[in-house]
């Protein structure tokens, strides 16, 4: 059994459901909110951050953002507009180290953060 959290939900042990599932990439609610639309976009590969990607990746990190961009508009906040966000390391302040993109829409998204 896959210690990383993001595994174990890409493995399906956790009965997570997915608003988009292909080959690479999965999208799912994030378990605590933080705006009325609230998703986490991950590759089934375990990458642990951004920085921790390399080009060999590049392809797989589009296709993260290209799925962001795609469960945006199937929620119907395209026009709205969102926010994607990959926090990275510790000053970023990344929790799972698992890569993921969340995609935060439904209210006005204040900036800069915090
Ligand atoms: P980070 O702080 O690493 O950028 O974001 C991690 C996110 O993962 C947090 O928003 C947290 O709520 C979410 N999260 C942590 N554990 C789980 C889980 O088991 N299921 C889901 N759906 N989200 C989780
Ligand atoms: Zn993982």
């Amino acid at each position: 059994m896959a210690a990383c959290i993001f595994c174990r939900i890409a493995a399906g042990e956790l009965g997570t459901k997915f608003l988009h599932a292909d080959a690479d990439v999965l999208a799912f609610a994030d378990l605590q909110p933080q705006a009325p639309v609230h998703v986490l976009v991950i590759p089934r590969k375990h990458l642990v951050s951004l920085a921790q990607s390399s080009g060999q990746d590049d392809a797989l990190l589009g296709h993260v953002l290209a799925t962001a961009r795609s469960v945006a508009q199937q929620l119907g906040v395209d026009t709205s507009g969102y926010r994607v966000v990959l926090n990275t390391g510790s000053d970023g302040g990344q929790s799972v180290h698992h890569l993921h993109a969340h995609l935060l829409a439904g209210r006005p998204l204040g900036w800069p953060p915090g």
